[in-house]
C-alpha cells in the first residue's frame, strides 16, 4: 500500500472505519419473540482465513456459502445479529431491478445490461435453492412478481421491458390492464407478470444462515465494533473499539448502510424509506399472493406474509434519519396506505406497524461487490438498491470465485468503482 494511502487511513480510522445511522425507527412486522439471538463466541484468539464485518442478511448469506466451502471464518457485528437493516425489510427477493433493462441498455447496450440482470436472476435461483435447505417452517413462498405501470415505464415501456427479458431468457410476460384486473382482482393497471420470485421472513432467514454458517465451523461474535483495519503481513489486522485484534487473511465489508467510506464511492447514497404491515387477516386483497411493485420514481411496493398481513413500502425521501424523517412516520404511513388502497381498489386499509428506515441506491441500481482498492485484502458486499437481499446471494457467489482464487467472470459488471 503507498504511503500517502496509509496516511490517508489512519486519518480515517480516528472517524470510525463505517458510519453510524438510525437504521430503523418504529415497529417492523418481524416478531421479536421469533428472534432466537445466538450467543456470542469468544473473540478469535487465532488468524482466520476470511473475516466478515456485519451480520445482516448480506454477512450471513455470505458466511454460510463461504463456511460451507471448508474456510475458517470470524463474523463480527456491532449490534445484535439480523437487527440492522435486514430486520426492516419487506424482504421481497425478485431479479426485476430498480433500473429497468430497457433504461440500463441506453447507457451501456443491451448485451452488457442482460448479462448484469442473467446474473442476478441466477443469483436468486440458487438463494432460494439455499433457503430450502435451510428446512425453515415456511421457510420462502414462491410467488409471481407484478410490475405495474408508472411514470418510468408505461405500457408501450412495460411490453418493450417485457420483450427483451425474453430475448435473454427471463420469464416476464405483459397483461394488458383488464387481464390484470381479472387474473389479480385489483384495479386495472398495464403489468409485467415474472415467475422466479419468493418472499422470506429476513430475520429468520438471516439468523438461519448464520446458524448454518456456525455449525460448519465460523464464529460470530457481538457486539464488536470494528474501528480500523491494517495491512499486516499477509492479510489484515482488525481492530475492535475496545482494542481487541484479529488477523484475517481477508475481510469482507458487510456494513450495510453503515458505509465504509474510504473505501465505498460517494454514488452510493443513503435515502430514507417508510413501510406499513397490516393486520393479521387482512391480506389477500389480491390473488396468487404477487409481489406487487410500480415502474415508477419514487415507487411503491407490497406483499403478503403468512399472517395474512399486507406489508407495503415507498414514499422513500432523500436523506437518511435527521431532517426531522421520524416526524413523518405517521404521516408517509397514511399516503402508502392511501395509495394502496387506491391501487388494490379496496375498502380502508388499517396499519397494525409503521416504521421509517435507511436505505441506499447506486446510479444504476447494482451493488458494490469486489476488491477494495487502496488496500489488498479487502472486499465490499454494499447490497445497494431495492433487490439487496438479491444482491447478498449476488455477492456470495463473486466472493467465493475471488477468495477461492478464481476470477469471477462478471467482476467489473458490479466492481465498486465503476462509476470513475
Ligand atoms: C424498508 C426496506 C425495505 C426493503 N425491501 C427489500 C426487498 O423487498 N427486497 C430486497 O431484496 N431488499 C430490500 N431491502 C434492502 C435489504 O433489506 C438490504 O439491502 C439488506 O437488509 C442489507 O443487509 P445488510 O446485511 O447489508 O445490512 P444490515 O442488516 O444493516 O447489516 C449490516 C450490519 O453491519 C454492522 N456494522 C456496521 N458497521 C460495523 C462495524 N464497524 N463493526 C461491526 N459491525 C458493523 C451493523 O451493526 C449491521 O448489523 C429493503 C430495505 C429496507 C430498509
Amino acid at each position: 500500500m503507498k504511503p500517502d494511502a496509509v496516511r490517508r487511513l489512519e486519518r480515517h480510522a480516528s472517524l470510525g472505519l463505517t458510519e453510524t445511522h438510525d437504521l430503523r425507527t418504529g415497529n417492523v412486522p418481524w416478531r421479536e419473540a421469533d428472534w432466537k439471538l445466538p450467543a456470542s463466541d469468544a473473540f478469535p484468539s487465532e488468524q482466520v482465513d476470511v473475516a466478515i464485518l456485519g451480520c445482516g442478511i448480506v454477512g450471513a448469506i455470505i458466511a454460510d456459502r463461504l463456511s460451507g466451502a471448508g474456510r475458517r471464518i470470524a463474523m463480527f457485528d456491532r449490534r445484535p445479529p439480523g437487527c440492522g437493516s435486514t430486520a426492516a425489510s419487506t424482504a421481497q427477493i425478485m431479479w426485476a431491478m430498480d433500473v429497468p433493462m430497457s433504461h440500463l441498455s441506453q447507457t451501456i447496450g443491451e448485451t452488457e445490461a442482460a448479462r448484469r440482470w442473467r446474473r442476478v436472476h441466477e443469483a436468486v435461483r440458487r438463494l432460494g435453492e439455499r433457503v430450502d435447505e435451510l428446512g425453515i417452517e415456511n421457510g420462502r413462498h414462491e410467488c409471481p412478481t407484478l410490475y405495474l405501470a408508472g411514470d418510468v415505464l408505461n405500457e408501450s415501456g412495460l411490453s418493450e421491458e417485457a420483450r427483451m427479458h425474453r430475448r435473454h431468457g427471463l420469464p416476464s410476460d405483459l397483461l394488458e390492464a383488464q387481464a390484470v384486473a381479472r387474473r389479480f382482482g385489483i384495479a386495472p393497471r398495464a403489468a409485467i407478470v415474472s415467475q422466479g420470485g419468493f418472499d422470506i421472513d429476513p430475520v429468520r432467514t438471516c439468523l438461519a444462515m448464520l446458524g448454518r454458517a456456525r455449525a460448519a465451523g465460523a464464529s460470530l461474535t457481538w457486539p464488536v465494533d470494528v474501528v480500523a483495519l491494517h495491512p499486516a503481513q499477509d492479510g489484515i489486522l482488525i481492530e475492535a473499539a475496545d482494542g481487541r485484534r484479529c488477523h484475517a487473511r481477508d475481510v469482507i465489508l458487510a456494513t450495510g448502510y453503515e458505509r465504509a467510506t474510504f473505501f465505498l464511492p460517494p454514488a452510493f447514497r443513503l435515502h430514507s424509506t417508510f413501510a406499513i404491515a397490516t393486520l393479521p387477516g387482512t391480506a389477500p386483497l389480491w390473488r396468487e399472493g404477487a409481489m406487487l411493485w410500480e415502474a415508477a420514481d419514487p415507487y411503491m411496493y407490497m406483499r403478503t406474509d403468512r399472517l395474512g398481513r399486507i406489508i407495503a413500502g415507498g414514499e422513500d425521501i432523500d436523506h437518511a434519519e435527521g431532517h426531522g424523517r421520524n416526524a413523518l412516520i405517521g404521516a408517509k404511513a397514511g399516503k402508502i396506505a392511501a395509495k394502496l388502497q387506491a391501487l388494490l381498489g379496496s375498502g380502508p386499509i388499517t396499519i397494525e406497524r409503521q416504521w421509517a428506515a435507511t436505505f441506499g441506491s447506486s446510479p444504476d441500481g447494482l451493488p458494490a461487490i469486489g476488491q477494495a482498492a487502496a488496500m489488498p485484502h479487502v472486499w465490499l458486499a454494499a447490497a445497494f438498491g431495492g433487490n439487496g437481499i438479491a444482491f447478498a446471494s449476488l455477492a456470495a457467489d463473486i466472493l467465493e470465485h475471488e477468495l477461492g482464487g478464481r476470477e469471477d467472470p462478471d467482476r467489473n459488471c458490479f466492481c465498486p468503482y465503476r462509476f470513475g
